[in-house]
């Protein structure tokens, strides 16, 4: 029923508004690789509605508590305003309305908290009460009424009479619905390819426990190769231009310089000619041979300007590990051995490196592989069928990840606690969920950790949680599902304690892995597998 209302609103809009209204019922304002973010916290929210309404300070933090939803409260807060807009009220679409959000992204540097206040002001003062509940659930990304992207698509085929897997298929290579949807009502969904410049998304890898399992799965010969701790990225280059995406299709070309005079300097060894391509691969901390720890590549990555400094600090190298694109012809179809004869046939200038692989038919070799890839300070190893194609944002039992220890888990923090003692004033104990694939992706708690981070990431993680509050309890917060932990832990449990049915057993906070977003966390399924295979590990 929802959907078919969707979909019949959907068709009744030009190609302008389609494209924006998609994004807003998937809980986007820009596309993925979009350099537009819109970062409008709450305390700038609240005092926006404030400053429009009768209401204080107080009286909104109070109407806060009684209607514990942003939205409701703006939709209360507007039915009070008392400032009419000075310049003659325009009627809101949905250009205007994304127009000002590009201002509102726009607005960066010391005075911008003001800015995007004053930008919010006009729009909630152009807004009816009704208006102004949606418009800040857009803001924060909430829209709650029970749509996800994938029922957006499903509204999108049924709006524009196209197989609902065409519109899938061409969203895992372009990644932007708003584009699929264009595409879909102009019947050129077949022309949504690969496009350098432009995010795809990224194969994933399945995890299995020992060599011998592996070898079982796919009796025949793989590629075997380290599995390298930084960063997964994309690299893209259109003639002179190069872009680098990270896994969550965050443009991140500034932050490794080095890298993108690198990727122009690259060519094909016959011919000595240019080339255009997108890459697949990792970005890791590398100090004289050895890998640095993944905690201080991310000092690179909270840097906003890389300077000279922080470039020789930390090094890194860009490790290639697949291709999905050269000169106008992609190659996600091609078997993987394929894919690596190409990026073989590539001259890369360092600090670009092909990664190194080897091929392996028996557990004795991954077993050796695997020692000399912990003894050369590697995380263990990915293993590959030869003859697997690329499949955008899949994960299936094409790349294995092999490692020692248990697996980590990248959960989402939804409630934040104030510490004690020397963690006094700071939101140091974090409440953390996965999704549950089989329960609509809803959230789902597998436990609680305070320990694993240093005073200094505590303090810039209290700020951030107290940007994102959605409730406030006291001595404890309720938070968007923005901040993603990578959680390393003993053992999992079973337990009554948290709707997940599970706890992870002495959590430790491994890395803050502002690389990744809400749609990269783990799954409960992924929790259940390391549950139903840890006796392995404990026999070892
Ligand atoms: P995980 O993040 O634990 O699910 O492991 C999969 C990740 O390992 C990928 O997303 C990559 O970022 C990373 N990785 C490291 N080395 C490789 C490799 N050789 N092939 C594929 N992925 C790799």
């Amino acid at each position: 029923m929802k959907v078919r209302l969707l979909s019949r609103y959907l068709s009744s809009l030009n190609d302008e508004s389609l494209s924006i209204a998609v994004l807003f019922l998937s809980n986007r304002i820009f596309p993925f690789g979009s350099k537009f973010v819109v970062n409008a916290g709450f305390g700038t929210i609240m005092q926006a509605l404030s400053e429009i309404s009768f209401l204080d300070k107080d009286q909104i933090q109070q109407s806060y508590m009684q209607y514990g939803d942003m939205g409701a409260l703006s939709e209360y807060a507007v039915s009070k305003k008392h400032t009419a807009s000075l310049i003659e009220q325009q009627p809101l679409t949905l250009p205007i309305i994304h127009d000002r959000f590009k201002g509102i992204a726009d607005s960066i540097g010391s005075d911008s908290s003001k800015a995007k206040k004053s930008i919010l002001k006009g729009l909630f003062l152009d807004c009816s009460p009704l208006e102004a509940k949606y418009l800040t659930k857009v803001i924060n990304g909430e829209m709650r009424i029970g749509l996800t992207e994938g029922l957006v698509e499903v509204a999108v085929s049924m709006a524009f009479n196209v197989e609902l897997k065409k519109i899938r298929e061409a969203m895992l290579v372009s990644g932007d619905i708003s584009q699929v949807a264009f595409l879909a009502r102009s019947r050129l969904l077949h022309t949504a390819i690969i496009k350098p410049l432009q995010p795809l998304s990224y194969m994933l890898a399945d995890v299995m426990f020992t060599a011998e399992e592996i070898i079982n799965y796919f009796q025949k010969p793989l590629i075997c190769e380290y599995k390298y701790d930084g960063i997964r990225a994309q690299m893209h280059k259109s003639g002179q231009q190069v872009k680098l995406f990270s896994r969550n299709m965050t443009n991140i070309t500034n932050v490794f310089p080095e890298l993108v005079q690198a990727a122009i300097d690259s060519k094909l060894s016959s011919s000595m000619e240019n080339i255009d391509f997108i890459l697949d691969g990792e970005i890791m901390g590398l100090r004289n041979g050895k890998p640095l720890h993944f905690q201080e590549l991310q000092k690179r990555l909270r840097r906003k300007n890389v300077t000279g400094q922080i470039l020789t600090d930390v090094p890194i190298v860009y490790i290639v590990f697949d291709i999905t694109y050269i000169n106008q012809e992609q190659t996600i179809r091609n078997p993987l051995r394929q894919r690596k004869e190409i990026l073989s046939s590539i001259l890369f200038r360092e600090p670009i490196i092909n990664a190194k692989q080897e091929v392996v038919n028996t557990a004795q070799k991954i077993i050796a592989m695997f020692e000399k890839s912990r003894d050369d300070g590697y995380e263990g190893l990915v293993l590959k069928d030869p003859e697997s194609r690329y499949h955008p944002g899949k994960r299936g039992r094409y790349w294995i990840k092999l490692k020692q220890e248990l697996d980590t888990i990248d959960a989402v923090i939804v409630i934040a606690e104030y510490g004690h003692g020397k963690r006094a004033g700071v939101l140091s104990d974090y409440t953390f969920a996965v999704r549950d694939e089989n329960d609509n992706n809803q959230l789902k708690i597998i436990g609680k950790a305070y320990s694993g981070l240093t005073d200094k990431e505590i303090s810039t993680i209290t700020e951030k949680l107290k940007s994102i509050m959605i409730k406030d309890d006291g001595y404890k917060i309720a938070v968007k599902s923005e901040l993603i932990l990578e959680i390393s832990f003993d053992s999992i449990q079973k337990s009554d304690r948290h709707d997940s049915g599970f706890a992870l057993r002495f959590p430790r906070i491994k890395n803050i892995r502002s690389d990744k977003n809400i749609t990269d966390i783990d799954t409960l399924q992924k929790v259940r597998h390391i549950y139903e295979n840890q006796s392995y590990l404990s026999d070892k």
